[in-house]
C-alpha cells in the first residue's frame, strides 16, 4: 500500500489509470476507522482493480459548534486498518482546499430535511469535499455506508444530477456486537450512555417488526421505546425522497438521530410491508 499526501501525486496517478482503462474503486473516510469502514474497504476490493481510501477530516462539512477540533484520529491504526482490508492508495492529504477555492455544491431537495435540518451546512460540505475527491481520484465505484442513509442518497443524486458518471454503491450498516451502530463517534460515550444509546436500533427495529401498517403507530411505538436526552427526530421515509410516509406498504427507511450527553448518534433500519 502507497501513502499519497500530495494533491498534484494523487491526481497524476489517477489520470495514468484513466488513461490506461483501470478500474478504480474509492471509499472516502475521515479516519479513525473501525469494522464499518473496513468492511467497505473489502467489498469494494471485490468489485476493482485499484482501490483508493481517504482519509480526511473535512472542516466545510462541521457546524461552528461541532466537533472538528476533538474529532478522534489513530493515523497509525488507520494505516494498519486500510492495508489489512487491501487497499493499494491511502490518500491522506493535509489540506484539501487552496487558499483561493471558491466553490460549494449544493444538493437540493433530499438535503432540506432530517440531518440538513439540523445541521444547515452539513451536506454542502460533504458534497463539496466528495466532488473535489472524485476530481483528485477520478474513481469509476465509490461506495458510502448506509450508516449515513441521507449522506448516500444526497451523493447519489450529485453524481446523477451532474453526470459524473461514477457509480455510487452503498456498503451494508456494521453494528456492534451488542446492535449498536459503529461510528467513530461512539468513542465520546460514557459507559452509561453507551448502554442508553442501545435503545436507539431497538426502537428502529421494533419498528420494524410493528404489525400496524399506519407509519404513526410505528413511530408513536419506537418514540416510546427509546431513552435519550435528546430526540432529533425519528421517522419512516421513502428511501429515495426522503418524505415521510403515512403507510407501510412498501420498501422504506425507519431513520433516527437521538442524543446522549453531547453525542449525537444516527442509525436506520430498512422497512417492508
Ligand atoms: P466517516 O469516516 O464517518 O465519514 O465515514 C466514512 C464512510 O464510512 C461513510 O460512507 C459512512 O457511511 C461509512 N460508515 C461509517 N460507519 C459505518 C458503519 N457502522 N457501517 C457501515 N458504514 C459505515
Amino acid at each position: 500500500m502507497d501513502i499519497i499526501r500530495s494533491l498534484e501525486t494523487m491526481h497524476a496517478l489517477a489520470l495514468g489509470w484513466r488513461a490506461r482503462g483501470k478500474k478504480v474503486g474509492f471509499v472516502p473516510t475521515m479516519g479513525y476507522l473501525h469494522r464499518g469502514h473496513t468492511t467497505l474497504i473489502e467489498l469494494m476490493r471485490q468489485r476493482c482493480e485499484i482501490l483508493v481510501v481517504s482519509i480526511y477530516v473535512n472542516p466545510l462539512q462541521f457546524g461552528p459548534s461541532e466537533d472538528l477540533s476533538r474529532y478522534p484520529r489513530d493515523p497509525e491504526g488507520d494505516r494498519t486498518r486500510c492495508e489489512g482490508a487491501g487497499c493499494d492508495i491511502l490518500f491522506m492529504p493535509d489540506n484539501l482546499y487552496p487558499p483561493d477555492f471558491r466553490t460549494t455544491v449544493s444538493v437540493g431537495g433530499v438535503t432540506t430535511r432530517w440531518e440538513g435540518a439540523e445541521r444547515p451546512t452539513h451536506f454542502q460540505g460533504v458534497a463539496t469535499v466528495v466532488c473535489r475527491l472524485f476530481g483528485l481520484v477520478q474513481p469509476t465505484v465509490a461506495m458510502f455506508g448506509e450508516k449515513d442513509f441521507q449522506q448516500f442518497t444526497v451523493l447519489q443524486s450529485m453524481a446523477r444530477d451532474l453526470a459524473m458518471g461514477i457509480e455510487i454503491v452503498p456498503g451494508p450498516l456494521v453494528r456492534d456486537h451488542d446492535g449498536l451502530a459503529l461510528s467513530s463517534r461512539n468513542v465520546y460515550l460514557s459507559p452509561t450512555d453507551r448502554q442508553r444509546a442501545l435503545s436507539l436500533h431497538r426502537a428502529l427495529y421494533l419498528m420494524r417488526d410493528h404489525p400496524s401498517p399506519v407509519a404513526a403507530e410505528r413511530v408513536a411505538a419506537g418514540r416510546a421505546a427509546l431513552d435519550c436526552d435528546h430526540l432529533d427526530y425519528l421517522a419512516i421515509v421513502d428511501p429515495d425522497t426522503l418524505e415521510p410516509v403515512e403507510r407501510v406498504d412498501r420498501e422504506l427507511r425507519a431513520i433516527a438521530t437521538a442524543r446522549y450527553g453531547g453525542t449525537r448518534l444516527l442509525d436506520n433500519v430498512a422497512l417492508s410491508p
